[in-house]
């Protein structure tokens, strides 16, 4: 049986089994059926974890560093940046609109949700100058505490730097380009080995999720995850695939046949970093993704490029905004955009992520961060739907890189 097959089955067996759960509340079973999952879903997203940074890492450098000759690093670099910009400002587009139309929040009684405000505790405040002033001040440091850190933004800076140097070194750094290789061909084989456990681990990853979420908070805020999840979802089955059509030349379904893996992935895990390693093996051997430009898209893309991410914060701003009774004019609507947009970008690809960067764009049009409570209960169940599409735009964009990189008479 095929490790897709195996995903497949396993994702229907962990719903199954947490919705089984669920039927025992405060038994044993259920401590026990808990305690297992957890057990199984820690070592999964632990392994992936630990080959994250080294990962990242290589793969970056190795990425750069092959680009060779011909101003193809620009190239590529300019190609990666359009796609990343312009499905990010589709995906923002796309948030409004649907959060317009659908008048989600409208007419909902806040006192409702007094109780989850009164708890929750707000972060550090986080305008966008604080945020551009964190942004360096985390990413620009000792690259050895940045890897101790586990500060992926700081990594992929100075892997950049590294990747850069060698290619402006030329064959005086042949054999540290050499070294990288290999490095990251070991990389390669441990995720390979870290996948044979991917079923185990999706299984145990889905079951937690429904045996733990609180169903009737859920059905409150039913309206408004419907939308987000209904236009995430068409940005990922009509936006971005017509894009890859038009703009990759390649058929959406050989793409959704390819990438199945990497998106349950993203779907259990929440998480596009978690997920990076099975993102870059599908596009390399799937897609037939040429491995420079995977290995330079796709750790990039990770993290700097979430779409779904996007989407969801524009269309939360005004979700809240709604429950307040405020109406945003245009102008406070633009800042909203761009400010998701930074936003998006600074979110690292891990779970809730962008729970944490809403803040900020909240705080751009005067809306009290306190309201994020409000998102809490449903943000996990988002969360899991706003990453496949942040994954998914990743592999994407590397299909659409790599056409117009390997035949320079395609016009951009
Ligand atoms: N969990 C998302 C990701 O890893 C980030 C977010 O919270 O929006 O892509």
């Amino acid at each position: 049986m095929s490790l897709n097959t195996q995903i497949l089955i396993a994702a229907v067996l962990g719903v199954l089994f947490g919705f089984l759960l669920t039927l025992f509340p405060q038994s044993t079973f259920f401590d026990v059926g808990l305690y297992g999952i957890g057990i199984a879903s820690s070592l999964f997203i632990g392994l992936l974890k630990m080959i994250l940074i080294p990962l990242i890492f290589t793969s970056i450098v190795v990425g750069v560093s092959n680009l060779q000759a011909g101003g193809q690093l620009s190239r590529t670099w300019k190609i990666t940046l359009l796609c990343c910009v312009t499905t990010t400002s589709l995906a923002l587009i796309l948030g409004l609109t649907c959060a317009h139309l659908f008048n989600v929040g409208r007419g909902v009684d806040v006192v409702m949700f007094q109780d989850a405000m009164a708890q929750h505790q707000t972060p550090d405040t986080l305008t966008p100058s604080s945020f551009f002033t964190n942004f360096i001040q985390n990413t620009l440091i000792n690259p050895f505490k940045a890897f101790a850190d586990g500060n992926v933004l700081a990594v992929v800076i100075f892997a950049l730097f590294i990747g850069v140097a060698l290619v402006a070194g030329g064959d005086s750094f042949r054999t540290v380009r050499k070294l990288s290789h290999q490095f990251f061909d070991i990389m390669m084989l441990m995720i390979g080995w870290i996948m044979k456990l991917a079923p185990i681990g999706i299984f145990a990853l889905l079951a937690k999720l429904i045996a733990t979420e609180d169903i009737s908070v859920l059905s409150r805020l039913a309206e408004f995850a419907a939308v987000v999840t209904g236009t995430t979802i068409f940005h990922g089955i009509v936006v971005l695939p017509l894009l890859l059509w038009i703009f990759g030349k390649m058929n959406p379904l050989t793409f959704f046949k390819g990438t199945r893996s990497a998106l349950i992935t993203a779907f259990a895990t929440s998480s596009s970093s978690a997920t990076m390693p099975i993102s870059l093996k599908c596009a390399q051997e799937n897609l037939g993704v040429r491995p420079q430009t995977a290995g330079f898209v796709i750790p990039l893309g990770t993290q700097l490029n979430m779409d779904g991410t996007a989407l969801y914060e524009a269309a939360a701003a005004l979700f809240i905004a709604n429950l307040m009774g405020l109406d945003l004019t245009l102008g406070q609507q633009l800042v909203v955009c761009a400010t998701a947009m930074i936003a998006s970008l600074g979110a690292p690809g891990i779970p809730s992520a962008g729970m944490v960067t809403m803040i900020m764009v909240l705080q751009s049009v005067g809306l009290p961060a306190e309201a994020i409570a409000i998102l809490l209960p449903i943000d996990r169940l988002l969360d899991t739907v706003r990453t496949v599409v942040n994954v998914q735009g990743d592999m994407m964009i590397s299909v659409v890189v790599d056409r117009h990189t390997r035949e320079p008479e395609v016009p951009v």
